[in-house]
């Protein structure tokens, strides 16, 4: 049932409302929202998905600059509920582009018949607790409002892009976006000069395919990072035949897997037990491409600062072989000294460093030759050059994890949002529940690992539904996640955080700790004790009856 949202008469009509309108809301209709249907209407819920954007994909339906590729390699960066879905499915290559995961997540809703559950076209606006009903209620842009028992984020861990504040960013006569809003319709930039801000993993896929047909392409980089080589390769016959033939163990495989990835890790050797030349010869055997090369050479790779240095350097070196100016090659490229390999996330690239070698491709240092000073009419201004362009990009990233969260007001007990609650840190119960917010859960929300996501959204998926499931058999109306709960899995997220190389990440500004965001400090984001042991804490929840959770009837 749908009203009007002049708030006051909507509030108070909910109120009155005999039934609810769902018994789940989920935002999101990427893999999150694709998992929860499938799982939740396993337990006969009235599950509703709804999204902003015009179809079905989350990132994939977003994210439309060239190149955009999936880094996770395509058998396994899907989703795993039904053997029928991963034998009928066919991947062309290693690394799907945006198009194919987009039109593999359609032929899921179509195969799954999910479309009746999914409303596109709509942004949610305000999302609140009702204590006295224990529901959530739900407005739209549109103004309509509704009810339901269980409220869900599926809104995605990298979606709400980091838009940083330069002077002058109204100013630019051209178009000027965050390359999560690449023009829908397509964008003429052939024979255009077009710069980009920002050299993460979005500009290193960006930059080789538009440099084929742009006048130029200038990118303005601060920090430099470690760039391990992608390696597409088609999907052959025979690979695919040997992977749908181990299709359970591939599975089985990312669940256990420390990065949800199917990799064959550990492996049983560290690399500062290993003598020096062979050691290079297991680093150079493994460079195969993907973030593989990181997992399956040496299990301390992340772990020991000396043998990070030796891995930080095997790259640098690899990376500098593809850039023929070496002052090019030395902008491009970071140390140990700079920071550890992982404590920023390291692209995949897809020539991205061959693209430097083209006559029409430039690299600007905005960290010490000439940082960036202000957006102007026709370009970027730098403390040295003033540069013109028809295009810029800002391929600044993201506020990852909360962002999405923080974006609208999400009220929970008292009326208070999660942005007020998450000032200072932005804690959770395993990133799947939030203290003050009943009835509510997250999917790989802060202080989950950074895995596979498909992998760890699946397992959230799980979980979720374990939850209501226990809900609805015993006839429960709200769960209370605890604060000692959540005190705990901050506790021991901060405390395997500060052991690890990626706490570095704060002197660099990486995402993964929100050290790239101008208005909150960075903090602990991500739980790096392993995605498997997460797995298993959430399957041990579940087993034990969620301790985390306090549940209540309300009559
Ligand atoms: P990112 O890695 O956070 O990179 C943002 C870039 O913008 C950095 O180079 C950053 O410089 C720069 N930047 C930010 N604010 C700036 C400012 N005010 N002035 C100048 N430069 C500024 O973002 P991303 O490339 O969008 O990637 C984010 C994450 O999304 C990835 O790590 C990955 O997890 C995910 N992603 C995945 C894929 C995939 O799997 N296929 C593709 C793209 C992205 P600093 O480094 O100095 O801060």
């Amino acid at each position: 049932m749908t009203m009007n949202a002049d708030t006051n008469v909507a509030e108070a009509s909910s109120e009155l409302l005999p039934t609810l309108d769902y018994d789940a809301i989920v935002i999101g209709a990427g893999f999150a929202g694709l998992a929860l249907i499938h799982y939740l209407r396993k337990l006969d819920l009235n599950v509703r998905v709804f999204d902003r954007a015009s179809d079905v994909g989350g990132t994939w339906a977003w994210n439309h600059y060239p190149g955009a590729a999936t880094d996770s390699e395509s058998y396994y960066y899907c989703l795993t509920f039904s053997p029928e879905l991963l034998q009928e499915w066919s991947w062309s290559k290693r690394y799907p582009g945006r198009e194919e995961t987009q039109s593999y997540m359609k032929f899921v809703a179509d195969k799954c018949d999910m479309w009746p559950h999914i409303q596109l076209n709509t942004e949610i606006v305000e999302a609140k607790y009702l204590e006295s009903r224990g529901c959530w209620q739900v407005t739209t842009g549109d103004g309509d409002v509704f009810t339901c028992k269980y409220f869900i984020s599926g809104m995605g861990m990298i979606s709400e892009p980091m838009i940083p504040k330069i002077a002058g960013m109204d100013r630019f006569k051209g178009p000027i976006f965050h390359s999560s809003r690449w023009p829908q319709q397509g964008l003429e930039y052939a024979g255009k000069r077009v710069g980009i801000i920002g050299a993460g993993a979005t500009a290193v896929q960006m930059v080789p395919v538009v440099a084929e047909t742009a006048e130029s392409v200038t990118v303005f980089q601060r920090t430099p990072n470690y760039i391990l080589p992608a390696m597409q390769k088609p999907m052959t016959p025979e690979w695919e035949a040997e992977i749908k033939n181990n299709y359970d163990a591939i599975v089985a495989k990312c669940r256990n897997h420390v990065f949800g990835m199917a990799f064959d890790s550990p492996v049983g050797r560290n690399a500062m037990d290993t003598p020096a030349e062979e050691r290079q010869r297991i680093f150079e055997e493994n460079w195969t491409g993907s973030f593989r090369w990181v997992f399956e050479t040496f299990d301390d790779l992340l772990a020991s600062p000396d043998a990070n240095r030796m891995a930080g350097d095997f790259i640098a070196a690899k990376m500098r072989e593809r850039v023929k100016d070496p002052k090019i090659a030395d902008l491009l490229t970071p140390s140990f000294d700079d920071y550890p390999l992982f404590a920023k996330r390291p692209p995949l690239d897809h020539g991205y460093l061959e693209a430097f070698n083209r006559d029409n491709v430039h690299l600007i240092d905005i960290k010490e030759q000439e940082p960036l000073v202000e957006i102007t009419e026709t370009g970027v201004r730098t403390t040295r050059n003033d540069y013109e362009f028809d295009i810029i990009v800002l391929a600044t990233g993201f506020k990852a994890y909360t962002g999405a969260l923080e974006a609208f007001p999400i009220r929970g007990d008292g009326g208070h949002t999660l942005s007020e609650k998450w000032q200072a840190q932005s804690s959770s119960i395993m990133g799947v529940c939030v203290a003050g917010f009943p009835n509510m859960f997250v999917v790989t929300g802060p202080q989950a690992p950074f895995a596979n996501l498909p992998t760890s959204i699946e397992q959230n998926a799980i979980w979720i539904s374990r939850c209501i499931n226990k809900m609805e058999r015993e006839g429960l109306d709200v769960f209370e996640p605890q604060e000692d709960a959540e005190r705990e899995w901050t506790a021991a997220t901060s405390n395997i955080h500060e052991q690890t190389l990626m706490a570095e990440g704060d002197k660099v500004n990486s995402w993964m700790m929100g050290a790239n965001r101008d208005d909150k400090g960075a903090r602990v984001l991500i739980y790096f004790g392993g995605a498997n042991a997460y797995y298993d804490a959430l399957d041990q929840s579940a087993d034990e009856g969620f301790p985390q959770l306090r549940f209540k009837k309300l009559s």
